[in-house]
């Protein structure tokens, strides 16, 4: 790319705007040779996801046939499955908010992914990061025996839209005793944080 002219951002990736067009005219590029903005700190990151490899292809590809689309940026919603084990995240961790200079307030909940008392029901572990001033969720990562990709989703749905922990705490989720728990975990976490913020 460099021996093309074809500027490279600050984490040596390829730098292009929203549009996904490098600072070449009409050159676009995407996926793993690309930076990508982070949503909350609107600095470059690394992202080599499929995920965000596939939505910028398809903004490259629009304005490259000469419509109009733009990639916003990533939140990094990412989950694997090593074993018996689930482990997903989006946003920020707490060490990368501290990095980027946001203070930050966090819980770790422990509970479990279906009614405690039902057959099957396996630990699950949830750990939420929100801006201390704000409150507004930036993070989550979950490690559980099942069930970890649709909360990750939800969550970044919830980080997306600006959700804070307080409004988290009081989300309506659905119960029945093979498959969830009358409170998500993660909505027990929530609550969890709010409870510790009141008693400082
Ligand atoms: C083991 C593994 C597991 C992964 N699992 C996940 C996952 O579960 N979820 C997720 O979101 N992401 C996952 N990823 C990341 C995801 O695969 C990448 O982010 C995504 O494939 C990037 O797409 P891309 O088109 O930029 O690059 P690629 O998919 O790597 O495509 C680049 C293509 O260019 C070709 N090529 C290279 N050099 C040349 C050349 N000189 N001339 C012509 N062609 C060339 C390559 O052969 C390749 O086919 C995983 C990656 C790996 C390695």
């Amino acid at each position: 790319a460099q021996k093309a002219g074809i500027a490279l951002g600050e984490t040596r990736l390829i730098k292009v705007n929203m549009r996904m067009e490098t600072n070449v005219k009409d050159v676009y590029a995407c996926g793993d040779c690309v930076e990508s903005i982070h949503l909350i700190t609107k600095r470059p990151v690394v992202c080599q996801l499929g995920t965000a490899a596939v939505r910028q292809a398809k903004v490259a590809g629009t304005n490259a046939a000469g419509g109009y689309a733009i990639f916003p940026g990533v939140l990094g919603a990412a989950v694997t499955r090593l074993f018996d084990t689930e482990i997903g995240t989006v946003g920020l961790t707490e060490f990368s908010a501290q990095r980027a200079g946001i203070e930050t307030i966090s819980v770790a909940f422990s509970g479990k992914t279906r009614a405690q008392y039902y057959p099957g029901a396996l630990p699950i572990r949830v750990k939420l990061i929100a801006e201390k001033e704000t409150e507004k969720l930036i993070g989550a990562q979950i490690i559980a025996g099942e069930g970890v990709a649709q909360r990750i989703n939800a969550l970044s749905f919830a980080i997306l839209k600006g959700m804070t922990i307080r409004e988290l705490a009081k989300a309506e989720t659905c119960y029945a005793p093979p498959v969830a728990e009358t409170w998500d975990p993660m909505v027990l976490a929530a609550q969890t944080l709010i409870r510790r913020l009141k008693r400082k």
